[in-house]
């Protein structure tokens, strides 16, 4: 199976004659997504595009906040149920919030 394209993927661009949002790749080289502006009630296919550009930032959050509990069950200093936390378990828990944070942003901001 192939992996995705790795992002952060552009934020998306909307078309010269407004029909349609792109998502661009890193590179900027091609598209990840088109997304038809037609038939679309208003403002859904600009906040849907907004979701597909942040979909590997999400993936990421995800990913941390597993490590997070992955930690919590494996750490001996850590207990998952109280979540008292080990100093490495905090740093870990700031960075995914911190990621998670930025990543609802991408995927909700208006332009
Ligand atoms: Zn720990």
């Amino acid at each position: 199976m192939s992996e995705h394209t790795p992002g952060p993927w552009k934020p998306p661009r909307l078309t010269i004659d407004e029909k349609a949002w792109f998502v661009g790749d890193p590179t900027g080289n091609f598209d990840i997504a088109i997304i038809n502006c037609e038939h679309s009630p208003a403002g859904s296919a600009e906040a849907n595009a907004r979701l597909i550009a942040a979909a590997p930032d999400l993936l990421e959050a995800c990913l941390l906040s597993q490590k997070v509990e992955e930690h919590l069950r494996s750490c001996k200093w850590c207990d998952r149920q109280t979540r008292d936390m080990c100093q490495d378990a905090i740093e870990l828990a700031i960075h995914a919030e911190a990621t998670l944070l930025a990543a609802i942003g991408k995927a909700t901001k208006s332009r």
